[in-house]
């Protein structure tokens, strides 16, 4: 477990409501945001950043995209979401705890990444 907000939030130090939960992640709507809908897919291992993940985590990882698409159908989001990993702080990543924004409910531009 990491000594992050989602170490806390996954081991229940801090409460929060998971919409979706397995043996190897979580899925919580995130606090600041940026879409109609906004969750985020954590990993119970916490793993920094996703250039911190090993050989062993690859089914892991694996896990955790199919997990996301689970979850985007769970919230009715499957024809159309975008899914986003920050990696570093330069990237804008701020919690030290890999996850996956699953980011929805607003319209995508074709061929623009970011925004
Ligand atoms: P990143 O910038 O990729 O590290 O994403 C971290 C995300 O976690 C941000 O979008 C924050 O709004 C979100 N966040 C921070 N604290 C919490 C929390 N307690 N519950 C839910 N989301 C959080």
């Amino acid at each position: 477990m990491s000594d992050t907000i989602f170490g806390k939030i996954i081991s229940g130090e801090i409460p929060s409501e998971f919409l979706y939960e397995d043996d190897h992640c979580i899925a919580i709507n995130d606090i600041s945001p940026q879409a109609p809908v906004h969750v985020l897919v954590i990993p119970k291992r916490g793993i920094p950043r996703l250039v911190d993940a090993t050989d062993d985590d690859q089914a892991l990882l694996g896990h955790l995209m199919l997990a996301a698409g689970r979850v985007a159908e769970q919230l009715g989001v499957a024809d159309s979401f975008r899914l986003i990993v920050n990696n570093g702080a330069g990237a804008g990543q701020t919690v030290f705890h890999l996850h996956l924004h699953i980011i929805a409910g607003r319209t995508f531009a074709e061929g623009h990444m970011a925004g």
